[in-house]
Order: C-alpha cells, then sequence, then structure tokens
C-alpha cells in the first residue's frame, strides 16, 4: 500500500469523519443491535397508546425494582421509584449519591403519538352503514390513513368511576376497522385537490359495520346493532362516548424491513423509539453518581400542554419532591440538571433528498442524531442547547465509542417542528435532543434503523450511569 501524502494525513486529522458506521461492524455487535431490537419490537407492539405505553413501562421497571412513589417514605441512595401522572405519562426515579441540588440526569421522550380521536358523538348511521366520526389528533397526512386497517384503543370512564379498557383489532382473530376512500374511476373531483387536502378532516369517518339490529319498526337499525354489542362486551351506552378516550392506531404490527433486516417498521416509532432506550437504560442502572430521572411525557405530538404535557409543572414537582425530602432546593436542583430530550429527526429518505440541506441531515444507521435546536422560521420555538452543553454530551458519546451524527430538520424555512426540549429548558435545565432518526416520521408506518436504536440506548445509559 502507498505512503499517504501529507495531505492525506492532514485531511485525517481535521476533517469530520462521515464514512458508514456498519461497514466494518463486528458480528458481536451486531448479534447485540437485534437482540435489542427484538425486545424494542415486543414494547412497541404492547404501547401503542400512551396508556399503554405507561402501562408496559411499569411492567417492566417494577420487574427491575422501581415501585411507586410514596409521599411519606425517606428515599436514600440506589432507591428506584415512579410517578404515575393519570396514567399518561410518567417519571421514573433512580436516588444517586449525591443530593438533588448538585443536578439530575434526565431523560425525556414522549409516548404519545399520532392517531385519529374519536369524537366524543362519534357513532352514527348512515347509508346503512354504521360509522365513527374522528378528529385526528398530531401532525398527519390524513390521506397515508385511509384504507389500512385500524384498531380501536382507549378507555371508557363511566359516570359511577369505573374505567373499562377498549382494545379491538390487534388480534389476529379480532375484527378491524378502516377509513374509506374514493375509487379512482370517481376521483376526477377528487384529483383536483391538493395532497394535503385530498381527505380532509371531516372525511376521516371509520367503517365499523353494517348489520342492521332485527326489528321491523325502529329506525338506525346498524347503529343500534352496533351499540347493542358494544353494551354486552362494555356494559356502556351511547352517553358513556363522552366521557371515552378512544384512540384509533393502524392495526400493524412492527416489522423488519429489508432482505438484510436492518431495519424497523412501525406505528408510533415516534417517540417510542427514543422512550423505549430512556427506560432500558434507567432499567439498567443501578447506583448513579446522580440522580437519574426518565420522564415520559404525553401530548408532544399537540404541543405538549395539558396536564400530562411536559409543558406542565409535572416534572419540577417530581425533582421538588425529591429535593425537599434531601432538605435541598429545588430551583438548585433544577439548575444544575443536565436533560437528554430524547425525541426522533427526520432521516434522509433518498426519493426525497432535496427538502434536507445534506451537510447537516440525519442518515440512517449512522447513529443517535443530535439534533441543536429544531424550531422554524429563523430558530423560532426552540431551545437552542448551548455550545458547552453540546460539547459535553459530545464528549460523553465519544468517550463510551458511541456512534452519533448530527442533523437539523430539514432545510432553512422549509418547514420545522418542536420537541419537549424547550419546555424542559425553561425550567433551567441544560438540554439538547437526542435519539433516532426516521423515515415517513408520522406516516402510520414509520421506518427507523436497528443499529441507530441500539445507539440510542447506550446514549441513555452512559448519561444517566
Ligand atoms: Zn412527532
Amino acid at each position: 500500500m502507498a505512503e499517504k501524502t501529507v495531505g492525506e494525513k492532514l485531511k485525517e486529522e481535521l476533517f469530520l469523519k462521515k464514512e458508514n458506521p456498519l461497514k466494518n461492524i463486528s458480528d458481536e455487535k451486531w448479534e447485540k443491535v437485534t437482540a435489542f431490537a427484538q425486545d424494542y419490537k415486543a414494547f412497541l407492539a404492547k404501547a401503542k397508546t400512551e396508556r399503554e405505553a405507561v402501562k408496559v413501562s411499569i411492567e417492566i421497571a417494577e420487574k427491575a425494582g422501581f415501585k411507586p412513589f410514596d409521599a411519606a417514605k425517606k428515599y436514600v441512595v440506589g432507591d428506584k421509584y415512579y410517578v404515575n401522572n393519570r396514567g399518561k405519562s410518567i417519571a421514573f426515579v433512580v436516588v444517586g449519591k449525591q443530593p438533588a441540588d448538585s443536578g439530575l440526569q434526565i431523560t425525556a421522550a414522549h409516548i404519545d403519538s399520532p392517531r385519529m380521536d374519536l369524537k366524543p358523538n362519534p357513532l352514527y348511521e348512515d347509508s346503512d352503514l354504521a360509522l365513527f366520526k374522528t378528529h385526528y389528533y398530531g401532525g398527519i397526512k390524513k390521506y397515508q390513513w385511509t384504507t389500512i386497517p385500524l384498531a380501536l384503543h382507549g378507555v371508557f370512564a363511566k359516570k359511577d368511576g369505573s374505567v373499562v379498557e377498549v382494545n379491538i383489532g390487534e388480534d389476529d382473530s379480532d375484527p378491524c376497522f378502516v377509513v374509506t376512500d374514493l375509487l379512482p374511476h370517481l376521483a376526477q373531483e377528487q384529483s383536483k385537490r391538493t395532497l394535503n387536502d385530498g381527505i380532509r378532516g371531516e372525511e376521516l369517518n371509520i367503517l365499523i359495520g353494517s348489520l342492521p339490529f332485527k326489528d321491523d319498526k325502529a329506525s338506525e337499525l346498524v347503529k343500534l346493532n352496533i351499540l347493542k354489542i358494544l353494551n354486552e362486551k362494555y356494559g356502556v351506552t351511547e352517553a358513556d362516548f363522552l366521557s371515552a378516550e378512544l384512540e384509533v392506531v393502524p392495526a400493524v404490527k412492527p416489522r423488519d424491513i429489508g432482505l438484510d433486516r436492518s431495519l424497523i417498521g412501525a406505528y408510533g416509532h415516534d417517540d417510542r423509539v427514543c422512550a423505549y432506550p430512556a427506560l432500558a437504560a434507567i432499567c439498567e442502572i443501578e447506583v448513579p453518581e446522580k440522580t437519574a430521572l426518565c420522564v415520559l411525557a404525553d401530548k408532544e405530538e399537540t404541543g405538549s400542554d395539558g396536564n400530562t404535557g411536559l409543558a406542565s409543572d409535572f416534572l419540577r414537582f417530581v425533582v421538588r419532591d425529591l429535593a425537599e425530602m434531601q432538605g435541598v432546593d429545588y430551583t438548585v436542583a433544577l439548575r444544575n440538571s443536565k436533560c437528554l430530550s430524547a425525541d426522533v429527526n427526520a432521516g434522509l429518505d433518498p426519493t426525497f433528498k432535496d427538502v434536507m440541506e445534506a451537510k447537516n441531515a440525519a442518515k440512517l444507521n449512522y447513529g443517535a442524531v443530535i439534533t441543536k435546536y429544531t424550531g422554524a422560521r429563523g430558530k423560532s420555538d426552540t431551545s437552542d442547547a448551548s455550545a458547552e452543553y453540546v460539547a459535553y454530551v459530545r464528549n460523553m458519546l465519544d468517550s463510551a465509542g458511541i456512534t452519533w451524527q448530527t442533523g437539523e430538520l430539514g432545510r432553512v424555512d422549509l418547514g420545522g417542528g418542536g420537541t419537549v426540549a424547550l419546555y424542559v429548558a425553561n425550567m433551567g435545565v441544560d438540554v439538547v435532543d437526542l435519539g433516532v432518526p426516521v423515515l415517513s416520521m408520522h406516516a402510520p408506518f414509520e421506518v427507523v434503523s436497528k443499529f441507530d436504536v441500539y445507539e440510542t440506548y447506550r446514549t441513555m445509559l452512559e448519561f444517566c450511569k
């Protein structure tokens, strides 16, 4: 082999390296990557809504020794507890050797995903078919949600205080549901609509039945028959929809993608693909130097508002409870805390490369992606992480040999988006976004790379240990 020239050597020293990290991955490492992917897929299959994600997370955490928070208890180093916020968001805490005012290591991900929610008065009959009216949740391309099998998840909360869980469409023996679309033969008018308007919000109606109740006199017999089925199964009447949270999600299971099985296709990667690594990491640590806190939030997809979103005081109060127990100031604890806002970024899609600026686009298989800022319109609506904090994270990643990259959410002034980072930053915490690049984000079936998921998990573990 020819000796390297001075220029080649200098280039090696000065340039940022951008080689495919999987070129020389060892079999041993790949085995770990695929094993973690199996665990993640199992989590994902059971956690399709925020409520289910909380439930499954508690099951996993309790096996690792976490117990429900007890305000009367005095927690000591190594104790593990969780604070369940209305069954829709949750914080896991492992008490560290140092007191809370030396700062916490916080990982924050969200467990809500784009979907269609049933309206308070959803059920109707039209043309002898029964349907549900929906109001979509989060940013979706509506046309993607038609003509695919759908499942119904959620709860009816009854006046007597009881809550009935609903989960129909996931088991192979279950029926599923669908939003119908127009046949191309009769879509001449529809085809003139813009893509954004191709399917309208009020056209996202879910087909749920067609059999009439057998009666010669009553009207709306198909609707009646559906209510009879629901009444027999869940003990509910039409009025119970008024106090229900029923979410319509794709009835698809997580699957390996590609002949080489290197990718995962599933509904709800955003942001369970970061929530699961964060959870797995906090479940693995024993006695951290600083207190580790993993918060899994709701409502990120609609702006983090509400008492289960991260714009609320939930996280602040979890930190305050711990600080007060230790007799230290919680504002100092927050000010000294560090956070990884574990959220996804857009991966570079070879079919739609022009929405990205190549030098600052995240790529699948290039590892966990640091997003220094999100937002839009000249960095508005974002927490732009400080250079010093990014340097801290960079050093941590490199020291641990973790593969990582940086990314921006698309070309300047093309669009934009946000994460929970700014809400945590507004509490005085140092925050940066770090997570997994995704293809087809917010679609019913999103794609991520197994390797990126694993490197994100390693990051979370390194950060909280
Ligand atoms: Zn999202």
